[in-house]
């Protein structure tokens, strides 16, 4: 390898989650901070729950609801 172009590796760097849950990695950063993991993560949790801590689904929701209705609009007046 080539000297001082490689950030240094960490072998044991440590996850930790915002569930508690912990883990060991390899990573360029000696500790690293996530929201979700596999131990909470829906997906593999097999719970239908959406992480949404401030709204975001209902903004996104709105947004696109005048956004389709623009479109619908749009499509009426060349019909
Ligand atoms: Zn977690």
């Amino acid at each position: 390898m080539k000297k001082g172009i490689h950030p240094e590796y960490h072998k044991k760097a440590v996850v930790r989650c915002a569930c508690g849950n912990e883990f060991i990695v390899g990573s360029t950063l000696p500790e690293i901070r996530v929201e979700v993991c596999s131990k909470c993560h829906p997906f593999y949790t097999g719970e239908q729950r959406i992480l949404d801590t401030s709204g975001r689904v209902e903004k996104f929701k709105k947004k696109y609801a005048e956004y389709y209705k623009k479109i619908q609009q749009e499509e009426e007046k060349k019909s």
